[in-house]
């Protein structure tokens, strides 16, 4: 398979708007996220992380849809950085996967299956920052394994770039953020997606659920 070029890299600045004021918590949230979400609102809705609740919903119905069989599904967070009031924050619009090679503690993007990734994100309809990525953890509940940790170094150091992580078994989520040598949770929240403001956005028709269509 022919490698991925990158024709036009732009270097944005974040865009400057207030963050969205109707938020809530995500059902998932086991109960020391939510004291950390808890914790942020009291500071005045400084959360760095929103997300939208169709980029959410694609999310949730992938891993759950390949839990039976206890499979892992990963794609990108696609979305935007902002700033408001000195503080950044990055704001989920919605997600991006495709065929994936993955088993009960494994995933990857099915190589093969790129071109068609990146097919999928030039047709997002929006200008899109990859904003992070997500994968899930049947049944292992939501952390940050050694691998995962890598990919986090290698791939997304950037100060917005998180990680989601989601057990479709237990029911839990949780976002993640590079601190250090280590890792460290950030409690994000919803948002719906007419809060949201979108510029130019079409859905992504063909994505975010092909974790079982192989
Ligand atoms: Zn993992």
């Amino acid at each position: 398979m022919a490698k991925p070029r990158v024709i036009r890299e732009v270097r944005r600045d974040p865009l400057n708007r207030p963050p969205p004021q109707d938020i809530s918590p995500h059902p998932w949230f086991t109960n020391e996220t939510k004291v950390l979400y808890d914790e942020a609102l009291r500071r005045g809705h400084r959360l760095e992380i929103y997300m939208s609740s169709l980029a959410e919903e694609k999310m949730r119905e992938q891993s759950l849809r390949a839990a039976p069989r206890r499979l892992e599904v990963m794609g990108l967070l696609l979305g935007d950085v902002c700033s408001w009031g000195g503080r950044t924050y990055s704001i989920i619009r919605d997600v991006g996967t495709t065929d994936l090679e993955n088993s009960p503690a494994k995933v990857k993007f099915d190589p093969s299956a790129l071109p068609r990734l990146f097919n999928d994100l030039d047709r997002a309809g929006f200008d899109y920052v990859v904003v992070g990525w997500y994968h899930s953890h049947p049944g292992h509940t939501c952390f940050m394994s050694r691998v995962d940790l890598r990919t986090q170094k290698r791939a997304f150091t950037q100060g917005y770039h998180c990680s989601v992580v989601i057990d479709p078994v237990s029911r839990e989520v949780r976002a993640f953020k590079l601190t250090g040598e280590g890792y460290s949770e950030v409690p994000f929240a919803l948002v719906a997606p007419e809060a949201l403001r979108f510029r130019r956005l079409k859905p992504l028709s063909s994505m975010g659920t092909e974790a079982e269509t192989r």
